[in-house]
């Protein structure tokens, strides 16, 4: 398995620190909103990853943080006149709610900030004991110049970065140099705080995933990712702090997905140009937006267009037909055992799952994985016939669906089953009618069908419907 890694700008083969075992650590939200469509690419992309190494035989824990102490969510709590918390429990639920819409497996842990404190304030004393960190009027800076490797995961230059930060108007005086940034501050009048040696106050975005990376994975993991703006100053500064505190390597493998943009300009919070996933699901089901995803390789961009989205809404729906075609073969066929040529067909058709696999194991590329998924539903439709055995029926079926599984694709959602109900319920009605000779009538609930975006079909099997 290839995959890769920003820190070397190569494809590597992926062999892990423990044999069989993947220590995963992706940035989540900061939460004082809903997430936007953006920041569904590395929930879906990151989970993806991870179903698949799973997949490989690979026990993976991963760690997801919610970044629960920040400048925006006091902002939001101050215009609500709520506590921090009321802002944060109730994002960070809804967070995972638009994780579970998207099918992604709930992560090993899901570390808080404002939980880890004590750990915290242990690492900065360590940085500041080893020579890294400095104090200065209750803040505590990191010293860039101290760590030599500084730059080496975004490809920076320390002399350049300060001398890009000294022309800024803004530049903090108390800092030795303006490259360095905080790991500790001091409250203002309102703000939450916490007790330190420093100064009653709270610790910069940076040190969190630091400590929580330690605390649930290790000094050295497998793997860290993010979307690719954290590559800096956040990623960046985390490679300084831990191996600074640690004297290790911190991660050996950085991931890092492409923007969603809209108009090709990133799409963020602070520009305005997003759509939160709320807003989206409210037109496309969620199952949608994750396919929408994978339809791309995780390092390119892709633009948000909602024609992309009705275009993965169809190649979805052809992947789901299929697989709702096979289950009515199945229910309606017979022939436990596989004729000659049946299995001479299941014997070809492993050629999907090696296309797919080759395409995985080539830095997860799911749009050519999904390529290999729509040649095995051309291959089914193809040849499963009405006088085809049940198992080879069955045969298809497990084929499709394992590979869809592996990329949290469901192949029967929950809102199409609801929907089954309604329909099945009004093809009896209308066998029903033709059967009292009520051909009118039998029209009629077929236009119904229609307007509801149902085709029927009438087969010596019975009547077969599918999704147009
Ligand atoms: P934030 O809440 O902004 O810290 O973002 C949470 C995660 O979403 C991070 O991994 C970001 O890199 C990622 N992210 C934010 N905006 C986008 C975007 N437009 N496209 C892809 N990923 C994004
Ligand atoms: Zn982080």
């Amino acid at each position: 398995m290839k995959v890769y890694n920003t820190l070397t700008k190569k494809k590597e083969e992926f062999v892990p620190i423990e044999e069989n075992k993947v220590k995963m650590y992706v940035c989540g939200p900061t939460v004082y909103g809903l997430i936007h469509i953006g920041n569904a690419r590395p929930y879906v992309i990151f989970d993806t990853i991870r179903r698949y190494m799973e997949y490989k035989g690979y026990e993976v824990t991963y760690v997801q943080n919610f970044t629960d102490v920040d400048d925006k969510i006091i902002k939001r709590a101050n215009e609500e006149g709520v506590s921090t918390d009321v802002i944060t429990e109730r994002y960070i639920k809804e967070a995972i709610k638009d994780a579970e819409g998207l099918n992604v497996e709930p992560a090993t842990y899901n570390p808080r900030a404002t939980k880890e404190m004590p750990h915290i304030i242990e690492m900065i004393k360590t940085l500041v004991d080893r020579g890294y960190a400095y104090e200065k009027n209750g803040s505590v800076y990191y010293d860039t110049k101290a760590f030599p490797g500084y730059g080496k995961l975004s490809g920076k230059n320390l002399d350049d970065l300060i001398a890009g930060a000294s022309n800024r108007v803004d530049v903090d005086t108390d800092k030795k140099s303006p490259a360095d940034f905080v790991l500790w501050k001091p409250k203002k009048e309102g703000e939450p705080y916490w007790e330190s040696p420093w100064s009653e106050g709270r610790p910069g975005w940076h040190i969190e995933c630091s400590v929580m990376a330690k605390e649930y994975l290790g000094d050295t993991i497998d793997i860290h990712a993010g979307g690719e703006d954290l590559i800096f100053p956040h990623h960046e500064n985390e490679i300084a702090q831990s191996e600074a505190a640690n004297g290790k390597p911190f991660a050996n493998y950085w991931l890092h997905n492409g923007f969603i943009n809209v108009d090709n300009e990133k799409m963020s919070k602070s520009k305005g140009n997003f759509f939160t996933l709320r807003d989206i699901v409210a037109e496309v089901p969620y199952d949608v937006v994750r396919f929408f995803i994978l339809n791309g390789h995780y390092r390119s961009p892709i633009n948000f267009s909602r024609e992309l989205m009705d275009a993965a809404g169809n190649g979805l729906m052809r992947i789901k037909n299929c697989v709702k075609g096979l289950n009515f073969h199945i229910e309606n066929s017979e022939g436990e055992a596989l004729t000659a040529a049946e299995e001479a067909l299941v014997r070809d058709s492993a050629k999907f799952k090696a296309d797919f696999e080759k395409a995985m194991d080539d830095d997860f590329n799911t749009a050519d994985a999904i390529a290999s998924i729509f040649e095995f539903v051309k291959f089914a439709n193809t040849n499963v016939k009405e006088t085809s055995t049940k198992a080879f029926g069955e045969a298809m079926l497990k084929g499709i669906c394992e590979l869809c599984d592996i990329l949290g694709i469901k192949t029967a959602d929950e809102a199409a089953e609801a929907d089954t109900a309604e329909i099945e319920a009004l093809i009896a009605e209308r066998t029903a009618a033709k059967k009292a000779r009520d051909f009118a009538k039998a029209d009629e609930i077929r236009n119904r069908l229609s307007d509801m975006g149902v085709v029927i079909e009438d087969t010596r099997q019975g009547v077969r419907w599918s999704f147009k």
